[in-house]
């Protein structure tokens, strides 16, 4: 099988995050390669070449300028604002549309598309055996949250048809996805398979949900709202072991024998 782990930036904050998800993953996934989407030409991806990573040029997607406006950072937070978090001023939401572009590399069979924002503490090459589409739940307050799907860890089977397909129903007239790619993956896969959470552990199930933080069983950390690379940011103090984590991580250091003394030998 013709894998491959997938993310995708388009400024330089991410491109940062990238890096420590790269180095994250040559530590505890060795076998598989990292493709890095960008828009970008202008933003300096060398550490990234240096970490392993295979750097792909993609379009952004070709989109109205009616939909470009709805979804525009200001406008998109004024008429969904987020009320449990923060989001990064790098953060443009219409940039999380080009995620769609990986069902454009047919040349693998399976892609696990991973955010810039994440780190990988333990083997996940398992998750090229689950079929599309495969995703965790958006699990990072209550019980409530299992309904709906996270988009920062899912599994992808590429197909140039799916993606033609995708382009007819994401710009439709009037649509708003009130949660980009998210909203629009769970309506275009309505009946997705679920991962186990561990596989997506959001970082605020550390202080809302603390009896689900099981180190020893997380694979996969995702940064979502304020990212660990934000100075001071409002969660600082509740996140404080998860940020120093990123950071043993971005300095090239080995993850902790504590958090994973199986895989990390592997
Ligand atoms: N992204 C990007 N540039 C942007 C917005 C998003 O490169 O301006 C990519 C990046 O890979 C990021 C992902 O899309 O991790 C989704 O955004 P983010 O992780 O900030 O959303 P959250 O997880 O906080 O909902
Ligand atoms: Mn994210």
């Amino acid at each position: 099988m013709n894998a491959a782990f997938v993310t995708l930036v388009t400024n330089e904050d991410y491109a940062l995050g990238a890096l420590a998800l790269a180095r994250s993953l040559r530590l505890s996934n060795p076998r598989h390669r990292l493709v890095v989407m960008t828009t970008r030409t202008d933003v300096d991806l060398d550490s990234l070449q240096k970490a392993g990573c295979e750097i792909r040029p993609v379009e952004a997607i070709p989109v109205s300028d009616e939909f470009a406006r709805r979804h525009a950072r200001s406008a998109l937070h004024a008429a969904a604002p987020y009320t449990k978090g923060t989001k990064p001023k790098f953060h443009s939401p219409l940039d999380n549309f080009c995620k769609l572009r990986l069902w454009e590399y047919e040349e693998f069979d399976r892609v696990v598309f991973l955010d810039a924002d994440t780190v990988v503490v333990r083997n996940i090459e398992k998750l090229f055996r689950y079929p599309e589409f495969a995703a965790a739940p958006n699990l990072y307050e209550t019980l409530n949250d299992m309904h709906r799907l996270n988009s920062g860890v899912f599994v992808a089977e590429p197909s140039r048809r799916t993606f033609d397909s995708m382009m007819a129903s994401l710009d439709v007239p009037g649509k708003f996805w009130r949660r980009t790619d998210q909203t629009f993956l769970e309506s275009f896969f309505p009946d997705w398979h679920g991962l186990p959470y561990v596989f997506n552990a959001l970082q605020y199930i550390y202080f809302h949900l603390p009896d689900l933080w099981r180190w020893e069983s997380i694979r996969v950390i995702h940064y979502q709202y304020e990212k660990p690379w934000e100075e001071n940011h409002p969660r600082t103090q509740q996140l404080q072991p998860l940020i120093d984590l990123w950071h043993t991580i971005l300095d090239g250091k080995p993850i902790p024998a504590k958090l994973d003394p199986l895989t990390i030998t592997r």
